[in-house]
């Protein structure tokens, strides 16, 4: 199942990889309908100048295609060809101008002369082109002409909402951002994986309610958030998904909280998963999590990562593309993800029905020797003790797996057999 969702995933970033997306416009909304192809997002259109706490909706940025051409009428870069090549929000231009002229509108990588980087001018009225520092390097004196048709108008920020209904109204978020044109790591993996989450999620029974926002960068969580912040109280967990289709190891980046249910169900799935993985503390710097962690919200939402984003120089650059990206690391990703959810879904509280001593276990077939063969039910022996010992309805399986240093399944198999037995029972109220 994890191939298959893995080569569906890598298939999806192909698709949305050509185009051009930015934190408002056609881009957006392209990418979008894409992601309705897998579930049913609705589309939500926050016109420009609408007031965010500090901020403002910014101007609807569209492009159609830009170039700077020689004296000869070549066109030496190109955004049909790749649409890093503009900044980000360029406001339109088309006029001849000197290479001296044009130097401070050109932005290279020296170090990778290779690579074109990714720069924008979101609340900058300029313009400007990215080209390889191998390309800037064969530039000579010249009247060169720039081109830029691009749209800065007033109109709309797009953004996508689904939310998966559960069994009671508190909230799972799972957010990615939607606003970078052809990148790979950084932007498409975290849609892919938010995608195909949803997705398997809806197909299964849910205690929690799961909204997934695909949202543009900053000013898309600060819009959501401005509009809906007399809800955001059932949101009792979350976390940000972001560059989780590289090779590198799985990485966890901690709430402002840092001990929330997210924190430590994260830690304990990376710990168990066999792989090398990286908890990393909560910083205010990084993806949305900064605006969901602000002291105003102080959210219990965290951001999944693979490589963290400041350790890979292909961040932020044309090196971020189809190769850098993989259907097994996707898949890898997908399924930790899921893994988490699950243990959140069953991170319940027990009371034992027999607290007075233990329960005689023998009695009910229920006696396994310690550090023999596991029973054929895969039940151990000694799990099972730890959770008759500590079902006293004030730890819930996550706390007894941590205590115990065991896999919360194993908690959750053992639990189910006590209930199963008449030894234990759900608590009412859902651990938080
Ligand atoms: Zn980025």
């Amino acid at each position: 199942m994890s191939r298959i969702s893995g080569d569906e995933m890598y298939a999806f970033i192909a698709a949305l990889y050509p185009i051009c997306r930015s934190i408002t416009g056609n881009g957006v909304r392209a990418t979008l309908e894409q992601v309705k192809q897998y579930i049913p997002l609705s589309v939500h259109e926050v016109p420009s100048g609408t007031p965010v706490f500090d901020w403002t909706v910014p101007k609807e940025w569209n492009i159609t295609d830009a170039y700077i051409k020689n004296a000869d009428g070549e066109k030496i870069v190109d955004f049909q060809h790749c649409n890093l090549h503009v900044v980000n929000y360029s406001v339109p231009v088309k006029q001849k101008l000197s290479l001296a002229e044009l130097k401070p509108h050109l932005f290279t990588i020296p170090q990778h002369p290779q690579w074109i980087p990714y720069r924008t001018s979101y609340y900058n009225e300029t313009w400007g082109f990215c080209l390889s520092h191998q390309q800037f390097l064969q530039l000579h004196e010249d009247e060169y002409e720039v081109c830029i048709e691009s749209s800065l108008t007033n109109g709309n920020l797009t953004y996508g909402e689904y939310l998966l209904q559960g069994e009671t109204d508190e909230e799972v978020l799972i957010t990615c951002h939607v606003c970078h044109p052809s990148l790979c790591n950084d932007n498409l993996s975290g849609i892919a994986v938010a995608t195909m989450l949803a997705r398997a999620l809806g197909q299964q029974q849910r205690r929690y309610s799961y909204r997934f926002l695909f949202l543009p960068g900053t000013i898309g969580a600060l819009t959501w958030l401005a509009s809906h912040e007399a809800q955001v109280d059932r949101i009792k967990h979350g976390f940000v998904l972001a560059g989780v289709g590289d090779k590198g190891h799985l990485s966890y980046k901690r709430s402002r909280q840092g001990t929330a249910a997210i924190d430590r169900v994260f830690a304990h799935v990376l710990s168990r998963s066999g792989n090398a993985y990286e908890i990393i503390d909560f910083s205010p710097y990084g993806y949305d999590e900064r605006q969901f962690c602000s002291p105003g919200f102080n959210l219990p939402v965290g951001c999944f990562m693979r490589t963290p984003f400041d350790r890979y120089p292909e961040y932020h650059t044309s090196a971020d593309n189809l190769t850098f990206v993989d259907p097994q690391s996707l898949a890898d990703s997908l399924a930790t993800c899921f893994q988490v959810c699950s243990v959140l879904e069953d991170n319940l509280t027990y009371m034992s029905l027999n607290p007075k001593g233990e329960p005689q276990l023998g009695k009910r077939g229920l006696y396994r020797p310690i550090g023999g063969t596991p029973p054929p039910d895969g039940v151990d022996g000694l799990v099972l003790l730890w959770v008759l010992n500590l079902s006293d309805g004030q730890h819930s399986l996550l706390d007894i797996a941590e205590r115990a240093k065991c896999n919360f399944a194993d908690v959750n198999e053992a639990t189910k057999l006590l209930v199963k037995h008449g030894l234990l029972q759900q608590c009412e109220e859902r651990v938080r």
